[in-house]
C-alpha cells in the first residue's frame, strides 16, 4: 500500500470529521478528535453510527493506513484539519501555534540541552498540542511531557493528537493559575495566552498581581512556570513584543532579575502575524541554581522573513555562536 501525502492524509480527517459532525450533532474540532480516537484505534467508536456510516469510515481509515505514515506527515495532515475547523468557527483562545514557531522553539531547546534527549517537559497552557507534539517529533527521544488546558475540546485533540504520534503526554484539563499537581520539569514551553486573568482571588497567591484591578494572565503564567521548573531548567516562552513596555512591566523585570537569567529575546518574522500590533518574540530564560552562570550578554536578535534565505542563515549563525560562546564558559 502506497504512503498518502500530507494532503491526502488531511483530506481523511476532513472527510471523517465532517461526516461525524453531521452525524453527532457536533462541532468540527470535535468531531476531529474523534476521528483521531478511531484512528488511533482502528476501528469506528462511535456506537450511534448506522452500517453503512460506519462502514464508509472504516474504509476511509483502512486506506489512511496510518501506520506507515512519518510522525511529521500525521501532525501536519492533523494541523490542517484543526485550523479548518478553527476557522469555521473562530474562538478567541483557539490559537494554534504554528510549525514554524515550533521547530524554531525545538531548534533553541536543542541547543540548550546541549544533546541531552531524555527529560521532562512542561506546557502550562498546551492548547491543541502542537507545539509540544512539534518539538517532541524534532527530539525523537525520551521526553516525559505535561501539558494543561482550561478548553476541554483543544486538550480533546491534544489527547487524541499525542495518541496518534505515540507520544506520551500527561494531560491535565485545569485553570492552570490554580495549583498544579506536577513535579518540577527540566524545561518548559508555552506560547502565553495574553490578557487579563480574571480570578482577583487566585492572582493574590502571585508576585506578579497587578497592585490594582485584574492581573495579566501572561505574567502569572511566567511566575507559575517558574515555580513548576527545577532549579538550572530552561523555560522558552512565545511573548507579546511589548511584554516589557507595559505598566507591570517593571515588577516584571525586577521578578525575572530576581529568580532566572534572561538568556535571549528573539523577535519572530512579522509576517507570521496577521498585524505588526499581534507579532510575537522567544523569550529565553534560565531558572537560577548554583553553579549557573549569567550570560555574559542577552543574546537579542530580529528573525527576517523565513524565505529569505541569506539573512535567516546569517542570524542562525549569530545564534549558534552565542549558544557556543554561553556553553563553553
Ligand atoms: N501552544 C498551543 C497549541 O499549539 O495549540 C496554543 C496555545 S494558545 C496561544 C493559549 C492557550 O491557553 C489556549 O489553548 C487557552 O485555552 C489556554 N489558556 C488560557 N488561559 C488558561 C488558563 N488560565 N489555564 C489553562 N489554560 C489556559
Amino acid at each position: 500500500m502506497k504512503e498518502l501525502t500530507v494532503e491526502a492524509l488531511f483530506n481523511v480527517f476532513d472527510e471523517s470529521a465532517a461526516l461525524l459532525s453531521r452525524l453527532l450533532g457536533i462541532s468540527y474540532l470535535e468531531a476531529l478528535g474523534e476521528t483521531a480516537e478511531n484512528l488511533f484505534h482502528g476501528h469506528v467508536l462511535q456506537e450511534e453510527l448506522n452500517e453503512m456510516d460506519e462502514k464508509r469510515l472504516q474504509k476511509l481509515y483502512k486506506e489512511a493506513n496510518l501506520e506507515q505514515h512519518s510522525k511529521e506527515a500525521i501532525r501536519k495532515s492533523y494541523q490542517l484539519a484543526i485550523l479548518k475547523g478553527m476557522k469555521e468557527h473562530v474562538q478567541p483562545n483557539h490559537q494554534m501555534t504554528p510549525d514554524s514557531i515550533g521547530l524554531f522553539i525545538a531548534y533553541l531547546l536543542k541547543k540548550s540541552m546541549q544533546g541531552k534527549s531524555a527529560f521532562t517537559l512542561l506546557d502550562p497552557t498546551i492548547g491543541t498540542g502542537n507545539l509540544v507534539t512539534t518539538v517532541l517529533n524534532e527530539f525523537n527521544g525520551q521526553i516525559e511531557a505535561h501539558g494543561v488546558d482550561l478548553d476541554d475540546v483543544l486538550l480533546k485533540l491534544a489527547y487524541a493528537g499525542a495518541n496518534l504520534l505515540h507520544h506520551p503526554i500527561t494531560l491535565y484539563n485545569q485553570d492552570a493559575l490554580e495549583p498544579l499537581l506536577i513535579d518540577p520539569v527540566d524545561v518548559v514551553v508555552c506560547d502565553l495566552p495574553v490578557g487579563y486573568y480574571p480570578n482577583d482571588e487566585r492572582a493574590e497567591a502571585y508576585r506578579l498581581k497587578a497592585d490594582s484591578g485584574h492581573s495579566y494572565a501572561h505574567h502569572l503564567f511566567i511566575e507559575q512556570s517558574l515555580r513548576h521548573t527545577k532549579p538550572g531548567g530552561h523555560l522558552l516562552f512565545i511573548i507579546p513584543n511589548g511584554l516589557f513596555e507595559s505598566t507591570e512591566a517593571k515588577k516584571l523585570q525586577a521578578f525575572l532579575t530576581e529568580e532566572a537569567y534572561i538568556e535571549g529575546v528573539i523577535q519572530l518574522p512579522e509576517t507570521l502575524f496577521k498585524s505588526r500590533q499581534a507579532a510575537k518574540s522567544i523569550l529565553m530564560i534560565r531558572k537560577k541554581a548554583p553553579g549557573i552562570q549569567k550570560p555574559k550578554e542577552v543574546l537579542l536578535a530580529a528573525m527576517p522573513s523565513l524565505t529569505d534565505k541569506k539573512a535567516t542563515a546569517a542570524i542562525i549563525q549569530k545564534i549558534d555562536r552565542w549558544f557556543s560562546e554561553y556553553q563553553e564558559r
